[in-house]
């Protein structure tokens, strides 16, 4: 069977080879792209997801496709203000995006992060062990977006919940040509001036567009057993937050 990778279509084994591609060869700039390609907003759409996790103290979190970690040290540092700690993992398929993370953490010792290797689509760890499961531009890359929102609903306890944040469908007239030119176009101009790659940078683009629109997105989340699925769009749409529960 094929399945989508960027524009073409690829057999599904070769997909997760060629993500892993993808993310071996932005990882040394992958930070400093994800703040030039969105002109930081990136950073405002992290805190937008984390405040609407709202994360406390005892806690138990995993932040799946979590990469360098932006969105685990924001949890930690969401707990820190609660005055207390919580259990954090850091779960990414690519060593070399871990990695950079760990660099990271080196420089924030006062927070604790466990980093652990793992496939969104067969997670390392046993059923029900977290209360918030988290996932930020990472669900458009996994092979079969089923299997990861299962292992979701596997991996928390009756009670939990599962929060993500995706680029998706523009739902502001005007803006979607707009944007549509500039992720086309632009974006791998940037990708091959600063991270030499433009390839990769193509192929965010045209993962974004092959993702499921908030609507779709939503009723596979359901179909995967959550209930109570909420949907906040940002920037009209460009990014939406995806919220539900295990009940
Ligand atoms: N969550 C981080 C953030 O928001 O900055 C990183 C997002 S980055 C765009 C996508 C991440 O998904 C990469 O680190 C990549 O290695 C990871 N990834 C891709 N396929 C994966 C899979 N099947 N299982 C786990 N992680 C995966």
């Amino acid at each position: 069977m094929s399945v989508p990778f960027g524009n073409r279509d690829v057999a599904e084994d070769e997909k997760k080879r060629l993500v892993r591609g993808v993310f071996d060869s932005v990882a040394h700039r992958y930070d400093l792209m994800n703040d030039l390609m969105s002109g930081g907003v990136h950073r405002f759409w992290k805190d937008a997801m984390v405040d609407w996790l709202n994360p406390r103290p005892g806690q138990r979190f995993v932040d799946v496709a979590g990469g360098t970690g932006d969105i685990a040290f924001r949890i930690a540092r969401g707990v820190q203000k609660h005055g207390g700690a919580a259990g954090i993992v850091c779960c990414d398929i690519n060593r070399e995006m871990l990695g950079e993370g760990i660099r990271r953490g080196g420089e924030a010792p006062e927070i604790a992060i466990r980093w652990a290797g793992g496939d969104a689509e067969a997670l390392p760890f046993k059923a029900s062990s977290f209360d918030a499961y988290t996932i930020a531009f990472g669900i458009r890359n996994v092979t079969h977006i089923d299997r990861a929102l299962r292992e979701a609903y596997r991996v928390l306890a009756p009670g939990g919940r599962f929060l993500c944040l995706e680029f998706s469908r523009v739902e502001t007239p005007g803006l979607d040509a707009l944007y549509d030119a500039y992720s086309s176009s632009i974006l791998p101009r940037l990708g091959r001036l600063v991270a030499g790659d433009s390839d990769s940078y193509r192929y965010l683009a045209e993962s974004i567009r092959r993702f499921p629109a908030q609507k779709a997105f939503a009723r596979l989340i359901g179909q995967a057993g959550f209930g109570q699925v909420r949907v906040r769009n940002l920037a009209g749409g460009i990014a939406a937050l995806h919220s539900a529960w295990k009940t």
